[in-house]
């Protein structure tokens, strides 16, 4: 037997592991379709400006303070990750003790899971509540070291109501982990809840609405406090130069063009779920960029949609919803590929 041993719950977490065999459709990741934002791309055309032979700045200084601006806080709260799994992970190490629990509404985002599991915790599923909102109840009686809340929700696109989540917010007893990856299609968030609580942390990223998932740049908003812990788990030089350099330029220069490409998503995604009804199918409602498709049997109509080079994430068994598909909304054009192959009876 090989004398390195893995500790044993890491059999319990799953490799991420997404099918990578090209496709000419990739509807799977939730990304921006419409791809790299302008002033972004200008900084990318030229790498070796941002001096890749030597180290970032420890602390992103610049970025931060864009970031604040963007997101209305101080610099003071803002610490930035290699993408905003970087930030959850290091906030689910730094704010729990082994074997505490990480309590949140399932299913949600998959990575949260396995974080918690890594990190030696506890994952303490509660269902959301009949009407689809999270059940603030269910996660404050878990008591839980961390308590987490996705708003919008991965897989299922589900919006958290203002009071539900001012609920959780204000209750909880130990940090509160509020996922805004997608929140900018939701166009809610609860940054303004950070002023009165001081265990509020927000995440976010620029892989989803600002484009540029492939330069892993996360952040996350909270107390000053909070923020100083983070970075010292974290560690420094997450952020690359070239994910600086481009992140400043799309948070100067780029932030009109995320707002149309968001405003066109959520149409197109509304425009897509009537189509979808049309059909006969009837996707969750969604306040996100995707949506989330109940079907009988997920892996066989993800494997016909890959027959015609379309790609969307398969989901099994998901808890009060079973199997389903999550479809990334893009330009419409792409959305019509989807649309036909559907129509043509894979279902
Ligand atoms: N949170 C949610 C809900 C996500 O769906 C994702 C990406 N799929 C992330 C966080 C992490 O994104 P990133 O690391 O690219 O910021």
């Amino acid at each position: 037997m090989s004398p390195a041993r893995p500790r044993p719950v890491l059999a319990t977490v799953p490799l991420y592991a997404p099918d990578p065999s090209p496709v000419e459709i990739d509807l799977s990741d939730n990304v921006n379709l419409w791809g790299v934002p302008p002033a972004a791309e200008r900084v990318l055309r030229n790498p070796l400006a941002a001096q890749p032979s030597v180290y970032p700045r420890s602390d992103p200084v610049e970025l931060r303070e864009a970031l604040a601006r963007y997101a209305g806080v101080s610099a003071a709260q803002v610490v930035t990750g290699c993408g905003s799994d970087d930030v959850i992970d290091g906030a689910l190490r730094a704010f729990a003790a082994p074997g505490e629990k990480v309590a949140y509404s399932a299913p949600s985002f998959s990575m949260l899971v396995s974080f918690a599991r890594v990190n030696g915790l506890q994952p303490a599923p509660v269902p959301f509540a009949k009407d689809g909102d999270v059940d603030p109840d269910a996660l404050l009686a878990q008591r839980a070291a961390i308590t987490y809340v996705c708003s919008p929700n991965n897989p299922t696109g589900s919006g958290v109501s203002a009071a539900a989540l001012e609920r959780v917010v204000t209750r909880a007893e130990g940090l509160v982990l509020v996922d805004e990856a997608y929140g900018e299609f939701s166009g809610q968030t609860a940054v303004s809840l950070l002023a009165r609580a001081p265990q509020l942390l927000v995440t976010r990223t620029l892989s989803k609405a600002f484009g540029l998932a492939g330069l892993r740049v996360g952040y996350g908003l909270a107390a000053p406090e909070v923020v100083q812990v983070l970075e010292k788990v974290r560690g420094p030089y997450k952020v690359n130069v070239l994910g600086e350099k481009a992140a400043l330029a799309a948070l100067r220069e780029d932030v009109s063009w995320v707002r149309r490409r968001v405003e066109e998503s959520v149409a197109i995604r509304d425009r897509l779920r009537d189509a979808l009804e049309v059909l006969g199918l009837r996707a969750l409602p969604s306040s996100a960029n995707f949506l989330c498709l109940p079907v009988p049997d997920s892996a066989a109509l993800g494997r016909a949609l890959l027959g015609r080079g379309i790609k969307v994430r398969v989901l099994r068994e998901l808890p009060g919803i079973g199997d389903a598909v999550r479809i990334g909304v893009g330009p419409w054009g792409l959305m019509e590929r989807l649309l036909a192959a559907l129509g043509e009876g894979l279902r």
